[in-house]
């Protein structure tokens, strides 16, 4: 058996913070699912596909020459973890994200991912979908306020500028689109351990998904 963490949430809860900490803390593998649906929105970028035509992306996705080396991330064997976090590619993830012949179509290579000595993975349908059978399933939120004021200080830390209300807003319509489409739509796992991390600082987050795991 090769045990499975999953967490789930909206953006900008910290669950890509909280997943990798709470994999190096295990020795884990770590699956950022959100990164298989961006590398497919670049990918589809630069193919010029539609953002609606469903069996083009799919096809694409089937194909996604992805890899994970540590904090690289290889599109076709070019790094692309910085291309990644673009806003834009962000967005059209979202979007193609709803799309449930893409979703099929990136199944298997998030399967390949649950490998010895164990794998956490954070997403959105982690839980629900691609891994029911997790051995636990974490659902982390915070209030959009704390999530926009995080969102806003790691974009100026890398020396972009932002409006918080807007990423606000961003965010709240990227998650509605996640709440309310059709295919694996983001909710909690009915098995699920519900973290509100608004008021926790990263460590005693990972401390309370690391408590839960141990009991
Ligand atoms: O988490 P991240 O912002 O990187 O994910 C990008 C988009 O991919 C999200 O807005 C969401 O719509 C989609 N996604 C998804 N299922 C996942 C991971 C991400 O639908 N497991």
């Amino acid at each position: 058996h090769v045990p499975v963490i999953t967490i789930d949430g909206p953006t900008a809860s910290g669950k890509g913070t909280l997943a990798s900490a709470v994999a190096e803390a295990l020795g884990y593998h770590f699956l950022d699912s959100g990164a298989v649906y961006r590398a497919t929105a670049l990918s589809a970028l630069r193919a010029g596909l539609a953002p609606d035509d469903e069996a083009a992306l799919a096809a694409l996705a089937r194909a996604l020459p992805l890899a994970f080396r540590g904090r690289r991330i290889l599109l076709d064997g070019e790094e692309v973890q910085e291309q990644l976090r673009r806003e834009d590619v962000g967005l059209l993830a979202s979007r193609i994200a709803s799309l449930g012949a893409v979703r099929q179509a990136l199944r298997q290579l998030q399967l390949d991912h649950r490998r010895v000595p164990g794998l956490v993975a954070d997403g959105r349908d982690m839980g629900t979908v691609v891994f029911p059978q997790a051995d636990l399933k974490v659902f982390l939120t915070a209030s959009a306020a704390t999530r926009a004021g995080r969102r806003h200080a790691q974009l100026l830390a890398r020396g972009e500028s932002a409006n918080i209300d807007s990423l606000r807003l961003d965010l709240e319509s990227r998650d509605e689109r996640d709440r309310n489409r059709t295919h694996a739509p983001l909710r909690p796992a009915e098995d699920a351990v519900l973290l509100d991390n608004s008021a926790l600082s990263v460590d005693e987050t990972v401390a309370a998904v690391l408590k839960a795991w141990e009991s």
